[in-house]
């Protein structure tokens, strides 16, 4: 059994919707329980401009699938949500990602875990520390919450308050 942090991203069509199924779909998995959700947050998009701002919120669930089952099992979820993978970075209706597995370390192709980017995004470490601002990055040796505390000290705006969803 693993604790998973897996994140949630879109900003086309209704958003709040899709979050709101997705999570049950990921809640209906076998060997998957949703044990917390974060607030949700409105950022702006990143990648090519011109889209609407995204909405994102992270999940925790303990989970029994490896995990590559759990990435196709969250793709075909991102896929009954109209995901189409057009362009890089693009819109799109809804992205799910996993931030991390515990303290597990990945680095393959098809998947990386910890997220590559995580410590980057401060709508992945903003709601990942509403959930658990103590988990540890296996490879930076530092929490979620020094991570976020990192990118606003290096002077990015603090996302606006989230939202209960
Ligand atoms: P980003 O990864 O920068 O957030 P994205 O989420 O838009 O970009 P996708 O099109 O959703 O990218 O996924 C591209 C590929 O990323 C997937 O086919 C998947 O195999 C791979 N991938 C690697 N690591 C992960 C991970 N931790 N979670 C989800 N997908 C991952
Ligand atoms: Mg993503
Ligand atoms: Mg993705």
């Amino acid at each position: 059994m693993n604790s998973v942090y897996i994140a949630f991203g879109g900003n086309l069509g209704d958003v709040l919707s899709n979050f709101r199924s997705a999570r049950q779909h990921i809640a209906r998995l076998a060997g998957v329980h949703v044990i917390q959700s974060s607030r949700l947050y409105r950022t702006p998009p990143l990648g090519p401009s011109g889209q609407p701002d995204y909405l994102n919120a992270v999940i925790a669930a303990e989970s029994e699938l490896k995990p590559f089952a759990l990435l196709t099992a969250l793709q075909n979820i991102e896929r009954q949500h109209g995901r189409i993978r057009a362009e890089h970075w693009g819109a799109r209706t809804l992205d799910l990602d996993i931030i991390a597995m515990d303290s597990l370390a990945i680095d393959d192709e098809r998947l990386s875990i910890p997220h590559p980017q995580m410590h980057h995004r401060q709508f992945v470490l903003r709601p990942l520390c509403d959930i658990e601002p103590n988990w540890q990055h296996p490879n930076l040796n530092k929490t979620a919450s020094q991570l976020l505390n990192a990118l606003l000290l290096a002077g990015e705006p603090a996302l606006p308050q989230g939202i209960a969803w």
